[in-house]
């Protein structure tokens, strides 16, 4: 009783303790700070790792294995052979199920949703419809999803994250919708909580039943091989389980090496069945010719294969590991124990996630705002941008260095405990 009373008030803080922080925030304000905090960006140093991209093929280097020009028409439009051996172990998928294209996996799953809306999908009896069809939402989850389906006007249902995966129960009774056609799932060090499927979860998408014969799991594996410790997480191959659940066309694979090598400028890849690649292939030969196979090749000839790959990783780990180090360590010390906020700690990808006291997180990002500190909008991080509880913030630590970020970071703990212990407005 007691405490559920207290739950819904501010966390004490002394009133000294606020004055405190007052003071301390009025003093942040006078420094001339600019730090932005919004987008995963990787940094200067990290994209360094890949300039030798900026050579290469290089001059004479423009032959694909199998003889062919990569300077002119060449290929079709699932990409070179070689560059679809080099994503298949990312993707979980033999090289003839993976098809290359160019540089962005979100392009890919707009092309996907785009052909599915137009033309419809393998199993399906009719194009999707835009006025009656709906996806699953896992939340908090990655805006740019939830965009594709704004743009679309594909209703989203929000499906609660549990820590290891979307709350299972809840999909499994909204699949029973005949109408639900789709589903948005980043597998591996989620965007933003930072959690990975637990293999059950897995199981549990790749066998349930759905009332469409036609649905699609859109598995965005982007942070599949972007560990930052020793316990690297991953999922089994969605492609594998659900082949032999017999719904092999149910999954499609996503992967990019926008936080591998050069962002906005490397690849953007697709694993399916042969049946989903043949469709894809076919509408995606209407759309080009063909994908820039001199990147293709450019990658080829940086990354080798998939050990060269995760050797590549190894650089990226030793420069985000100690900036998410630095997060943890100044949440814990400036907010541990009040009662304020709760957040991840992520084992790989790109985010932070943090609930804070609900209500309180628009006014956080203001706080912090004012302090010079640019962070994602609030409810950014759901549907439409409306996060129901006003409660999840997401921080992308890896564009600033280190020195701004231990500043930020101070900052933004500051604003979470003005705003977390601000009584409201009578
Ligand atoms: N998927 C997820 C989950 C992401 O966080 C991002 C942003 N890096 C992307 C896709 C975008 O990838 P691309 O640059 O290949 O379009």
């Amino acid at each position: 009783e007691r405490s559920s009373a207290r739950a819904a008030s501010a966390p004490a803080a002394a009133a000294g303790e606020r004055l405190q922080w007052e003071a301390r925030y009025r003093a942040f304000q006078s420094r001339d700070v600019s730090i932005d905090m919004t987008r995963g960006k990787p940094c200067a140093q990290q994209l360094s790792l890949s300039d030798a991209l900026l050579g290469l093929p290089g001059r004479g280097g423009y032959v694909g294995e199998d003889g062919g020009d990569a300077r002119n028409y060449y290929g079709g439009p699932l990409g070179l052979p070689e560059a679809r051996r080099l994503f298949a172990t990312m993707l979980g998928a033999p090289a003839e199920q993976v098809a290359v294209a160019n540089n962005s996996s979100l392009a890919l799953m707009h092309d996907m949703l785009a052909f599915a809306l137009l033309h419809g999908v393998p199993g399906g009896t009719q194009p999707w419809t835009d006025e009656t069809d709906r996806f699953l939402c896992p939340v908090p989850g990655y805006d740019r999803h939830f965009a594709l389906c704004e743009a679309y006007d594909l209703e989203m249902l929000l499906v609660p994250m549990t820590g290891s995966g979307p709350d299972m129960a809840v999909v499994e009774e909204l699949v029973r919708d005949p109408r639900v056609k789709g589903m948005w799932c980043v597998p591996v060090y989620s965007n933003p909580t930072g959690e990975t499927y637990s293999e059950e979860v897995v199981q549990r998408l790749a066998r349930m039943r759905t009332a469409a014969p036609d649905f699609r799991l859109f598995w965005d594996n982007a942070y599949a091989v972007h560990h930052l410790t020793d316990r690297e997480e991953g999922v089994p191959s969605i492609l594998a389980l659900s082949e032999q659940a017999g719904h092999g066309d149910r999954p499609l694979v996503f992967g990019s090496t926008s936080k591998i090598t050069f962002a906005g400028a490397g690849l953007g890849m697709v694993a399916a069945s042969r049946t989903n690649l043949e469709w894809y292939a076919r509408h995606a030969g209407v759309r080009s010719i063909g994908p820039d196979k001199l990147n293709q090749l450019r990658h080829v000839h940086l990354l080798r294969n998939h050990s060269g790959l995760l050797e590549h990783m190894n650089g990226h780990r030793a420069i985000l590991a100690p900036k998410f180090a630095l997060v943890e360590e100044s949440l814990r010390r400036h907010l541990g124990g009040r009662g304020v906020a709760t957040w991840t700690t992520p084992r790989g990808g790109y985010f932070v996630s943090l609930q804070v006291r609900e209500g309180c997180a628009r006014r956080v990002v203001e706080l912090a705002r004012q302090l010079g500190i640019v962070l994602v909008p609030a409810g950014k991080t759901y549907p439409l941008g409306h996060d129901p509880r006003d409660s999840n913030l997401r921080l992308a630590p890896s564009f600033p260095d280190i020195a701004d970020l231990a500043v930020a970071m101070e900052g933004i703990c500051l604003s979470i405990l003005l705003a977390c212990t601000e009584e409201p407005l009578p």
